[in-house]
């Protein structure tokens, strides 16, 4: 049998968590249906006990029961404390994929919670809350042992098995503050592989500029101990303080890395060509921009110049690139016309509100409609407070009751 690594992105809830940086919801409901598109296994959405969080989440439950989201799983985060479960399932009853988290090194558990809470503590309130979210409705389960690289491995066991005995369905390995290396990494994951056969997920962070390369080598380490793995990525790295383990440069390191590409399988649903529009949009969205030399979606990723390397790359592209423009989706047309243009929005009428619409290609049933569609339009572009993208307007028109709800915020 081979074992596997599936994706399970969490720009909307690491990447947005993150100091000086912001994600209105429709933005962040459009990555949802892009990491879907793109064949990602499972959304970390947001915080379901965080009431400005709700309508969003519930609003994309709406569209994975419509079938707008096909095999994304959507999941939220807490704490894994009852009292969040219990939260959680007040406020988004219908959410069926959970991650639940707690701190388990002995810096943070005395540097935390200053000696209120000892380590039975913690396992008995991981147990609990695991099997509180499968009886309140979780399908999935997943336990996040936050700061695990600064963990004993002999703690993370105990974690694991009592999270698997509990029900819970992965371990999320922490590496919180990115002080692991590859190799270290892919000991202790394959360690805690081989004494738990537990599935595991990679969770790093980019402090040392190696979240990718940590992330891979502990996947390896998994499936050489016999389970599949998960590794958690942010669109463009996004994610607190130097960022977290980028999407596409971990796509593109299994795919094309000598050794990987042969031992680690990715998941088969992963589309590559999605890779650009998925990008760019979480750069527009964010106001963040792509580094001139990001892996894939970087301006220089495939721009030669110097002597030798534009005459080998003008005789045969494999002189010099590993991947070609094509394979990572480049060569699609920009978000935003650049020419002559009408556009739609905050101050937007109803005239010029069809003229975008028809050049979409959408018609409106009667005035009624389209009014109520234009308003929402305002509202969305008050949201987002930048120029709404095709992909945005076609969302709103095609579903507009849940893109209502989801730029909602109810107290
Ligand atoms: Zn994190």
């Amino acid at each position: 049998m081979h074992y596997k690594v599936y994706l399970i992105d969490v720009t909307n809830r690491d990447g947005v968590q993150t100091s000086r940086i912001l994600l209105p919801k429709l933005s962040k409901t459009m990555l949802n249906i892009y990491l879907d598109d793109m064949g990602v296994y499972q959304s970390e959405i947001g915080f379901p006990t965080l009431k400005h969080e709700v309508n969003y989440i519930n609003a994309n439950i709406e569209l994975a029961k419509l079938g707008v989201i096909k095999r994304l799983h959507l999941e939220g985060w807490c704490r894994a404390v009852p009292e969040d479960i219990e939260l959680t399932f007040k406020n988004c009853p219908e959410i069926k994929h959970l991650n639940i988290s707690i701190s388990t090194s002995d810096i943070m558990l005395q540097g935390k919670f200053h000696g209120s809470k000892t380590w039975t503590d913690i396992i008995n309130g991981l147990m609990k809350s695991v099997a509180m979210a499968r009886e309140l409705g979780a399908e999935t389960v997943g336990i996040n042992a936050e700061d695990a690289s600064r963990t004993e491995l002999d703690r993370l066991i105990d974690f694991i098995l009592s999270g698997k005995e509990g029900g819970a369905d992965r371990f999320r390995y922490c590496d919180t503050l990115g002080a692991d290396d590859p190799i270290t990494i892919y000991e202790r994951i394959k360690t805690l592989s081989l004494a738990t056969k537990f599935p595991i997920e990679m969770h790093c962070h980019n402090d040392l500029g190696m979240a990718e390369a940590v992330s891979v080598a502990g996947a390896q380490g998994a499936i050489e101990g016999g389970v599949d793995s998960y590794i958690n990525t942010t669109i463009n790295g996004y994610g607190e303080r130097a960022g977290n383990c980028d999407l596409v440069s971990t796509i593109l390191a299994l795919k094309f890395s000598h050794g990987l590409k042969k031992k680690v399988h990715l998941d088969e649903h992963i589309d590559l060509k999605k890779t650009w529009r998925i990008a760019k949009y979480a750069s527009y969205a964010f106001n963040l921009p792509i580094p001139i030399n990001q892996p894939g979606v970087g301006a220089n990723a495939f721009a030669h110049e110097s002597g030798i390397h534009a005459d080998g790359a003008l005789k045969d592209r494999r002189n010099y690139e590993l991947y070609d423009p094509e394979d990572v989706g480049r060569g699609e047309p920009e978000l935003l016309e650049t020419g002559r243009i009408i556009t739609t929005g905050e101050y937007g009428g109803i005239k010029g509100f069809r003229h975008v619409y028809d050049k979409l290609g959408i018609n409106f049933h009667d005035d009624n409609e389209a009014r109520k569609v234009l308003e929402l339009v305002q509202y969305a572009n008050l949201h987002t407070q930048k120029p709404l993208t095709d992909d945005e307007l076609r969302f709103i028109a095609n579903y507009p009751d849940i893109a209502n709800g989801v730029m909602s915020v109810s107290i």
